[in-house]
């Protein structure tokens, strides 16, 4: 497993790819999982503060993502309970309209499949955001469609849109997923980090 996080770290493949962006960055993997988690956090990819910080989730997003979840940073960021694998390990640089570039598809195609196959004591997997849910769910449906049926999935699988800002309008044009999925997510949160 370390050299699996070790060979992630050191991967360089979209080089290239962030030099053309506008930051001109370079790649910087933030990975943050071991062996033994028992719930998995697969978000979309690091923001730009995620870059600077190297730690997951150390941003707007994460704190509205801890609360959803019911944890504190200590339980959030306990390595040996909590996986955070995004689709993308680096910070895809902006659009030109200041947007996150989506993730790109060579980081899940290289990376995923070795990384899951590590992660075998997961009992909970949180699919943050569309990106995520396409990826582990094989489907086409939008955001807000797989997210109504997380009936389908739960209670070992939950479907959510990502925490960002950006999605505070979708969260009041859609007040169910607060009132009706948080509180099952925080539910089975609460099992799986006590037993675990
Ligand atoms: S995004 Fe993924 S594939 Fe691209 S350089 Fe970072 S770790 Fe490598």
């Amino acid at each position: 497993m370390p050299d699996l996080v070790n060979e992630i770290s050191a991967c360089e493949l979209c080089r290239d790819r962030f030099a053309r962006t506008e930051t001109a960055h370079e790649p910087r993997p933030v990975v943050w999982f071991r062996r033994e988690a028992k719930i998995l956090i697969a978000g979309q990819a690091p923001g730009a503060r995620v870059y600077a910080s190297g730690r997951p989730f150390t941003d707007p997003s994460g704190d509205r993502l801890r609360a959803w979840l019911g944890m504190d940073e200590a339980e959030f960021y306990d390595r040996s309970r909590v996986a955070i694998v995004p689709m993308a390990f680096c910070f895809p640089g902006y659009d030109a309209k200041g947007s996150d570039l989506p993730p790109p598809t060579i980081c899940a195609r290289t990376w995923r499949t070795p990384v899951l196959g590590e992660l075998s004591e997961v009992r909970l997997t949180v699919l943050v955001g569309a990106a995520a849910q396409r990826w582990h769910l094989q489907t086409s449906r939008s955001m807000t469609d797989v997210v109504r049926g997380w009936r389908e999935h739960a209670p070992h699988v939950f479907p959510l849109p990502h925490p960002s800002w950006r999605n505070t309008r979708w969260l009041k044009a859609n007040p169910w997923f607060e009132l009706e999925v948080i509180p099952a997510l925080r539910a089975q949160v609460a099992e799986v980090m006590q037993d675990g």
